[in-house]
C-alpha cells in the first residue's frame, strides 16, 4: 500500500484517485485522463489545491458552507461531544442533549407551526422522509389513497430513489426509471421557455399547471406538492413573482400538503432564514441540509408542521436511520447556528452583501454574451446567449458553451458552475465587499476569454 498523504505529487494523487474512487455525477474514464483537482486545504471563501492555487470558491462547496471556512469551533464542539457521548440512538425511547437543543432550535427559528423535526444525515435522505411522511399522513388520516406527489421537471431533490424519482431531472431518471406516484409538471423557467408570453403570463400559466395536474389525477389522490423557492441545481431558476402565490392558492384549494425544499434556500441564503418567507408560501413540511451544519458534518431535517405531526404522532412511523439526530452532528449544526446568529449573517445578507453582489450581478449583463442575469439573496445565474434579443440557445449542445466558460473560470481560480448553458454561483453568506469585487473581476475576465475562445471555434451561433 502507498503511503498517501498531502506531500504526496498530484499526479500520483490523481492516478490513485482514480484508480479507486468513483465519483459522483461524473464520467470516470474522462476524470481518468484528466485528473481531478485536488483540495488540500480552506479558509473563509478560500479553497487552496495541491499546487498552492487559492481558489475563490463562489459555489460555498456545493452550496453548504454558508459560515465559511475555517471556523475552529466547530471541530472543537465535535471533538468534546465525541468524547461525551459520540453515539447513541434515537429509536427506542431514548433521547440525548444534543438532539434536544437542535430540535429545539430548528423549531424556534422556523417560523409559524413548524415546530417538529425529523432527522435524516442528507437532504436526498430528508426527502425519503418527507415522500413517506405525506402518504403515511394521509393514510392515517383515512385517506390512503392520496399517494400522488407532484414535482417539476429540472427540480432536484437529491439522488437516493425518492430523491431522485421527486427531482425533475430527466438525466436521472433515464438511469433506471423512477419509483410510481410522482408525477412532474413543467417548471417556471421563463427564459428557456417562456415563449412570447410576459413573465407574470408565463408565472400564472405554470402554477396552473399544478392545478391541471391535480384534475386530472384526481384530488383525492393528490397527496403533495414539492418545490424548491429557487431551482438551485436547476440553474438557480426564478419563478417570476405571479407563480408562488398562485401555487400557494391551489394547494390551499385543494387542501394538499406542500413540502418546501429549503435545502440550498435555507439558513439564510435568500436574506431569509428559509426560502419561502421570501416568497411567503405556508408550507407544511420543509426539507433542510446543507447550510444546516454548513456542510462541516452531514445532517439534515425534515421540519414539520403540528397540522402533519399531530396526525403522525397517532401511529407508529415505521422509519428512521442509523444515525437520525446523531449527537455529534447535532452538535456542530447547533455551533453552526450559533455562528450564524452571533454573526448576524441573515441581517447581513438581506441588508448589506446580497444587495452588494446583485448590483453588480446584474452589471454582468452588459456582456456580449450574457442574457438574463437573476439573483435572489445570495444564489445567481447568467444565461449565456448568442442573441439576448430573442433568448436565442446556442446551436452546440446545450452545456458546451457553459462547460467551456466554466473551465476559464477555474483557470483563473474562480469556481463558478454550469447548468447546461446558465453559469451559476453560490457563495458563503460571510463572503465580504472586496472578495464580491474579486469574484466578478474573475466571472467577467473568464467570460472574456470564454466569447473569445467561442467566437474562434465558430460556436457563437444560434440554433
Ligand atoms: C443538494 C440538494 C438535495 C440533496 O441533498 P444531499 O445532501 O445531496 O442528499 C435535495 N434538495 C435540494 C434542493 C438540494 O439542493
Amino acid at each position: 500500500m502507498t503511503l498517501i498523504s498531502t506531500q504526496t505529487p498530484t499526479a500520483e494523487l490523481q492516478a490513485l484517485d482514480s484508480a479507486h474512487h468513483m465519483h459522483p455525477f461524473t464520467q470516470g474514464a474522462g476524470l481518468a485522463e484528466k485528473g481531478a483537482r485536488v483540495i488540500t486545504r480552506a479558509e473563509g471563501v478560500w479553497l487552496t489545491d495541491s499546487e498552492g492555487h487559492r481558489i475563490l470558491d463562489a459555489m460555498a462547496g456545493l452550496w453548504c458552507v454558508n459560515i465559511g471556512y475555517g471556523h475552529d469551533s466547530l471541530a472543537e464542539v465535535a471533538a468534546q461531544q465525541m468524547k461525551e457521548l459520540p453515539y447513541y440512538n434515537t429509536f427506542f425511547q431514548t433521547t440525548h442533549v444534543p438532539v434536544i437543543q437542535l430540535a429545539n432550535k430548528l423549531a424556534e427559528i422556523a417560523p409559524g407551526d413548524l415546530n417538529h423535526v425529523f432527522f435524516a444525515n442528507s437532504g436526498s435522505e430528508a426527502n425519503d422522509t418527507n415522500l413517506r411522511m405525506v402518504r403515511a399522513y394521509w393514510h392515517a388520516k383515512g385517506e390512503p389513497d392520496r399517494q400522488v406527489v407532484i414535482s417539476r421537471k429540472n427540480a432536484y431533490h437529491g439522488s437516493t430513489m425518492a430523491g431522485m424519482s421527486l427531482g425533475g431531472m430527466a438525466g436521472m431518471h433515464s438511469q433506471g426509471g423512477i419509483i410510481q406516484g410522482i408525477h412532474h409538471i413543467n417548471q417556471p423557467n421563463y427564459w428557456l421557455e417562456g415563449g412570447d408570453m410576459t413573465p407574470e403570463e408565463f408565472g400564472l400559466a405554470r402554477a396552473r399547471e399544478l392545478e391541471d395536474a391535480i384534475l386530472e389525477i384526481g384530488p383525492e389522490k393528490v397527496a403533495a406538492f414539492i418545490g424548491e423557492p429557487v431551482q438551485g441545481a436547476g440553474g438557480v431558476i426564478v419563478a417570476p413573482d405571479t407563480y408562488w402565490p398562485e401555487v400557494q392558492r391551489i394547494i390551499d384549494k385543494y387542501g394538499i400538503l406542500f413540502i418546501s425544499d429549503e435545502v440550498i434556500c435555507g439558513f439564510g441564503r435568500t436574506g431569509n432564514w428559509f426560502g419561502f418567507e421570501y416568497y411567503g408560501t405556508k408550507p407544511d413540511i420543509i426539507t433542510t441540509a446543507k447550510g444546516l451544519s454548513s456542510g462541516y458534518i452531514p445532517i439534515a431535517a425534515s421540519i414539520v408542521s403540528d397540522k402533519v405531526a399531530s396526525v403522525i404522532d397517532t401511529v407508529e412511523f415505521n422509519h428512521g436511520y442509523t444515525y437520525s439526530g446523531h449527537p455529534v452532528a447535532a452538535a456542530v449544526a447547533l455551533e453552526n447556528l450559533r455562528i450564524m446568529e452571533d454573526m448576524n449573517l441573515v441581517d447581513y445578507v438581506k441588508n448589506d452583501i446580497a444587495p452588494y453582489l446583485a448590483e453588480q450581478w446584474h452589471a454582468l449583463g452588459d456582456h456580449p454574451m450574457v442574457g438574463d442575469t437573476k439573483i435572489v439573496g445570495m444564489m445567481a445565474s447568467l444565461a449565456l446567449t448568442p442573441n439576448k434579443d430573442t433568448r436565442a440557445v446556442f446551436k452546440s449542445p446545450a452545456g458546451t458553451i457553459g462547460y467551456m466558460t466554466r473551465e476559464c473560470c477555474f483557470g483563473n481560480d474562480l469556481i463558478m458552475r454550469h447548468v447546461g448553458d446558465r453559469m451559476v454561483v453560490s457563495p458563503p453568506l460571510v463572503i465580504t465587499r472586496d472578495e464580491v469585487d474579486e469574484l466578478i473581476k474573475r466571472a467577467r475576465k473568464s467570460l472574456d476569454e470564454a466569447y473569445e475562445k467561442i467566437k474562434a471555434a465558430g460556436l457563437f451561433e444560434a440554433a
